[in-house]
């Protein structure tokens, strides 16, 4: 645990001035627990990186939607990425500025279009001619002319890069470079569209500079060809912010990520960028008590309340969190490897694999940097309810959001009409 906002004060785990094991007690497990601390840290560790450098920060709301969480951004000032409707509404419900949302996705619908028009976003990333065609439709049915940065797909060498997947040609995301320029010219001339800015988002829990800086010089080349032909981008967005450390990860510090993004940009353009997972991850735990220890003739198993519907990341990428022993347990209880598995009828249901843990009956467990990705992607299978939310600010907590209660989950399904007799 290198977070200043988590700590161990007498064997028991602190989120700033609150013991996680009162919470549990209060409100029960699994939930997720947010440090509103490093929340706002993680944000104005980008924002004073940039200096007096003209920038904003769009924060991608995908990674932790969260009323709180989204207010807790709000109120610094902070911009946000949206990929849905849904999230523009998110976002206008905490009262976030229009003007400072970036709307990205591949697969924006009319309706979406629309209800982004309405409210006045900022920019629409655009990542596909078709795409393009039908925003310029949709703007001028609204009377609008819709400010627009093209997402490029800058092909970044897997060769160099392997771990990087979303930035090359062969994927759904951006619009490859050879085309990007014809693509500009069309969007030059559509009377609903106002060409504002480039776009590029190479992929997430990036660790590593070269990949970021390689983009940009790409983007760059593709900026220069399209002021040379007369059409001018105020803004250039870098993208989802730096991976964090989930083992042993070794990601460089966000201040050298943004030296780099500034340096790779020209003065001239205003720089935005969209992270998310950096912001929210490591501000977040989820919290679960031990139900059943499990002995097999091959492997022991910690049976746990918190499942694959709570946090799926496991389950999906194989991803490896941190688990931490809420309580130090006495040193009777010898540390044992553990697989930290959920109660959901899936084999791919675990947290944690082959963990050496002291687990003491009915353990509390916290899954560390689980504030992004956790609780937006959490389902309902198994017909389990999701789980609260809290947010952790000095020595209050706040309920962001309630536990749903069962009866919720079904309230409104219908039965079918009765059979005629
Ligand atoms: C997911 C996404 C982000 C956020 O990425 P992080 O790795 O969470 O910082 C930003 N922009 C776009 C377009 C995305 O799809």
């Amino acid at each position: 645990m290198t977070d200043p906002h988590f700590e161990r004060r007498n064997g028991e785990l602190f989120m700033e001035q609150v013991a996680l094991r009162q919470i549990a007690e209060r409100f029960g497990t699994p939930c997720y627990v947010y440090s509103r601390a490093a929340l706002t840290a993680a944000w104005h560790r980008y924002d004073r990186a940039f200096g007096a450098r003209r920038h904003r920060i769009h924060y991608a709301v995908k990674a932790n939607a969260n009323l709180a969480v989204l207010d807790t951004l709000a109120r610094l000032g902070s911009g946000f990425d949206i990929v849905s409707a849904g999230e523009l509404a998110r976002v206008l419900a905490v009262g976030g500025d229009p003007a400072r949302i970036v709307f990205s996705g591949v697969g924006k619908t009319a309706a979406e279009m629309r209800a982004a028009l309405d409210a006045g976003v900022g920019v629409f990333n655009v990542e596909s001619p078709a795409e393009l065609a039908r925003l310029n439709e949709i703007a001028g049915q609204c009377g609008q002319a819709a400010r627009v940065a093209i997402r490029v797909n800058p092909d970044v060498d897997a060769q160099t890069h392997p771990y990087i997947s979303t930035g090359l040609t062969d994927n759904k995301f951006g619009v490859p470079m050879p085309e990007a320029l014809t693509l500009y010219r069309r969007a030059a001339e559509l009377a609903h569209i106002q060409v504002t800015g480039i776009a590029c988002h190479i992929g997430s829990q990036i660790t590593t500079l070269a990949p970021f800086i390689d983009a940009l010089a790409r983007v760059m080349v593709l900026v220069t060809q399209l002021a040379q032909e007369g059409i001018d981008i105020a803004h250039v967005d870098a993208g989802g912010g730096l991976g964090i450390r989930y083992q042993d990860e070794t990601p460089p510090p966000v201040a050298d990520y943004v030296a780099a993004v500034c340096l790779a940009i020209p003065e001239r353009y205003e720089i935005c960028i969209e992270p998310g997972r950096s912001i929210c991850g490591p501000a977040g735990v989820l919290l679960t008590r031990v139900e059943y220890l499990k002995d097999t003739p091959t492997r022991r198993f910690a049976i746990c309340d918190a499942a694959m519907t709570e946090l799926i990341r496991p389950a999906l990428y194989e991803a490896w969190h941190a688990v931490e022993v809420v309580q130090t347990p006495p040193a009777s209880v010898a540390a044992l490897e553990y697989d930290l598995v959920g109660p959901v009828c899936e084999s791919a249901d675990f947290l944690a694999t082959a963990r050496c843990l002291p687990l003491a009956p009915h353990a509390l467990l916290s899954i560390m940097s689980a504030g992004a990705y956790g609780h937006v992607m959490a389902s309902n299978y198994n017909a389990r309810p999701r789980p609260p939310e809290l947010v952790v600010d000095g020595e209050h907590i706040h309920l962001a959001r309630p536990r749903e209660a069962l009866a919720a989950l079904f309230a409104e399904e219908q039965l079918l009409p009765p059979d005629p007799r």
